[in-house]
């Protein structure tokens, strides 16, 4: 019934499907096993991509040719660049989805990538040979053969939902739990544990007063996340803000008796950053109110999510405390907030290419490997699919370095670090935040795509025409004076002080409180010579010019440490055999056997003198 597959994917989560989507776009002939296919791309918690370096990681993901950033931009229903008031490194786009849209785009987007096949089933083992992965055994039974398969099984492996006393298997709300794999795997020698999340009450939006909240309307300028053409919505939908009070917390401290956390029903650990309701309450008791988002779910539904109140505490309580929320008084829950319980396995156990050190041509990606965030899920995805066909068709792998991606960082984090509680991303986990912008993910990434067959050549060469532009801007502004009658008029619409003399244009514009746009508006010296380039190319001339020095000094820093992460560590070096080393050192290294003395230099628990001893006895 099923032919032979290079690739297998096991889900359709957001990892699952961006693995599917590259693997076959480079040519592997995949199947993509779910559960469940009208839960395709399904968005578990908050219909929302992006946000603070997320963002930046949709944006690699386009630029890599991945699916998330166009699929995003046409379901979306309100778009926000967050900290725009700050400098360019830190901007980072966000948008709300409708829900449904985004599964049904995503499903679209991979029914018309040619090599993708589908099936509906459970995979409740593997097969593996002599060390080797060789294909998925289902739940109808089928032995299904590949020669690599990826396993994005999300918060499915052995899930238990929690809503306050009750709780009941389950993959997410109204889904059953995956069984099997965990089982199989750890008979194998793999270590695996328990995290948790969990996800606030949806409710009908009739039922809220809007009147007494603040309305958070989208920006007037919706860049999106696709550097391509990505067709954006003319219209977009508010999302509204208000707040706890002291009341609210009251009513929900009443339910702590019957919570699965506090009466110690749940052993995983949480996220930390995005807490629940109940922890935030009690961790933060100084506090007498928290925010709350209220997120509508799409374009033609009345469903809400009540962002900020993730809980898993009974449902009277749940209701009782919405109650009292300015403007949900009279509310009425469409669905109760929950917590799940899951297994993962600790990611110290992959490689670089997010296969597993112990069988060779099996990849883990996603929720699976500690993470939270459909964004960290998404991109971990793609570089699993894309290392999965290089492994089958004996192709060198794709590896990103910290200085190249959040992408990069993010793995190299997982497998050097492993990680306890859930993984989300920061900007501050990367050193190079002024390289890693999410206005440059483009020149950054998608000529290493484009070389591998990934990005298309349409990508390309949009890439190369806005570098050029670049470039032309950046030598008319360096050419372009003006004279103080010239520019001082526009300086002081800005309380900026005026120049004295006559000034190169780039000299103006590293002032802080002068933009590019406005100067080409305001002057027609600049209007009649750049009014030609585009939005973007404009925009990434102005922030090369004004982070200049900046981005030179993480060019530097990354030159300096390339010293480290070139020096690449043998695969059988003997870590045991090196006395000097303290016994910490030696059984994490011995553990992780880290690819390069860089990434052996990030190891908790690896200091500055372990990582001169290794280059002692690498002969350096
Ligand atoms: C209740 C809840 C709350 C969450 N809260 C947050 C939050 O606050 N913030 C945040 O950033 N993220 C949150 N998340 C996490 C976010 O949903 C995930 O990080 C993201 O969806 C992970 O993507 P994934 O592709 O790894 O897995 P999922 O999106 O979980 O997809 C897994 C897919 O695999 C399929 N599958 C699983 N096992 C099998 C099998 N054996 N055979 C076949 N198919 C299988 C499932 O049907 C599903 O399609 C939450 C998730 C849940 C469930």
């Amino acid at each position: 019934m099923f032919p032979d597959y290079d690739v297998i994917v096991v889900g359709a989560g957001h990892a699952g499907c961006e693995a599917a989507a590259a693997a076959a776009n480079l040519g592997s002939k995949v199947l993509l096993v779910t559960m469940n296919m009208q839960t395709i791309a399904q968005m578990s918690c908050n219909p929302a991509m992006g946000g603070i370096a997320k963002g930046q990681i949709v944006r690699e993901i386009d630029a890599m040719g991945g699916y998330s950033g166009i699929v995003t931009d046409e379901s979306m229903i309100q778009f926000r660049m967050l900290n725009r008031s700050k400098g360019p490194a830190m901007w980072s786009p966000r948008a709300q989805s409708d829900r449904m849209m985004f599964a049904t785009k995503w499903r679209e987007m991979l029914e018309n990538t040619p090599n993708v096949d589908f099936y509906q089933d459970m995979v409740k083992g593997l097969v593996i040979k002599e060390g080797k992965a060789e294909g998925v055994i289902t739940g109808l039974g089928h032995e299904i053969r590949s020669k690599a398969v990826v396993l994005t099984n999300g918060t499915f492996l052995n899930g238990i939902i929690h809503i306050g006393e009750k709780n009941f298997g389950g993959g997410r709300a109204a889904e059953k739990a995956a069984t099997g794999i965990t089982e199989q795997l750890v008979s194998l020698g793999f270590e695996s544990d328990r995290l948790k999340t969990g996800t606030p009450p949806r409710v009908d939006g009739r039922s809220l007063d809007y009147s007494k909240m603040e309305e958070q309307p989208g920006d007037d300028d919706m860049t999106g996340f696709s550097y391509t053409d990505t067709v954006k919505p003319k219209q977009q939908r508010s999302c509204w803000i208000t707040y706890t009070n002291q009341q609210v917390h009251d009513i929900l401290k009443t339910g702590f008796d019957r919570s699965p956390m506090y009466a110690g029903r749940i052993d995983g650990v949480g996220p930390r950053y995005c807490p629940s309701i109940e922890d935030k309450i009690s961790r933060f008791a100084e506090r007498d109110r928290h925010q709350l988002f209220i997120e509508p779910e799409g374009w033609n539904t009345v469903e809400i999510y009540v962002n900020g109140f993730s809980t898993s505490l009974p449902e009277d309580v749940q209701y009782e405390a919405l109650r009292t929320v300015p403007g949900f008084e009279n509310v009425r829950i469409f669905r109760p907030g929950y917590a799940i319980e899951y297994d993962y396995f600790p990611p110290t156990q992959l490689r670089h290419t997010l296969e597993t050190k112990l069988i060779s041509g099996l990849f883990f990606a996603g929720q699976i490997n500690g993470t939270t965030g459909y964004e960290e899920a998404a991109c971990q995805g793609l570089m699993a699919g894309i290392n999965a066909h290089q492994k089958v068709k004996e192709l060198a792998p794709v590896i990103l370095e910290r200085s190249q991606a959040y992408i990069g960082v993010l793995i190299d984090d997982l497998i050097s670090k492993g990680t306890e509680e859930p993984y989300r991303m920061f900007t501050s986990r990367a050193e190079y935040r002024t390289l890693l912008r999410q206005d440059n993910a483009d020149s950054r990434l998608t000529e290493l795509s484009y070389k591998l067959g990934l990005a298309s050549q349409e990508r390309m060469d949009r890439v190369t025409a806005k570098k050029a532009e670049v470039e032309q801007i950046k030598a008319l502004l360096k050419e372009i004076s003006f004279e103080p009658s010239e520019i001082n008029p526009f300086l002081a619409t800005l309380g900026s002080s005026p120049i004295l003399e006559k000034q190169k244009s780039e000299k103006i514009l590293l002032r802080p409180d002068v933009d590019l746009p406005a100067m080409i508006t305001a002057t027609e010296k600049l209007k009649s010579k750049l009014d030609q380039f585009s939005k973007e190319a404009i925009e990434q001339a102005s922030i090369q010019i004004k982070y200049d020095v900046y981005i030179e000094k993480e060019r530097e820093l990354v030159s300096r440490m390339s010293q480290l992460e070139n020096l690449e560590i043998p695969e059988s070096f003997d870590y045991k055999k090196i006395q000097s080393l303290g016994s910490e050192a030696r059984e994490k290294l011995h553990r992780i056997r880290p690819r390069t003395l860089g990434q052996a230099s990030r190891i908790s628990g690896i200091n500055p003198s372990d990582v001169q001893i290794l280059m002692v006895f690498m002969g350096r």
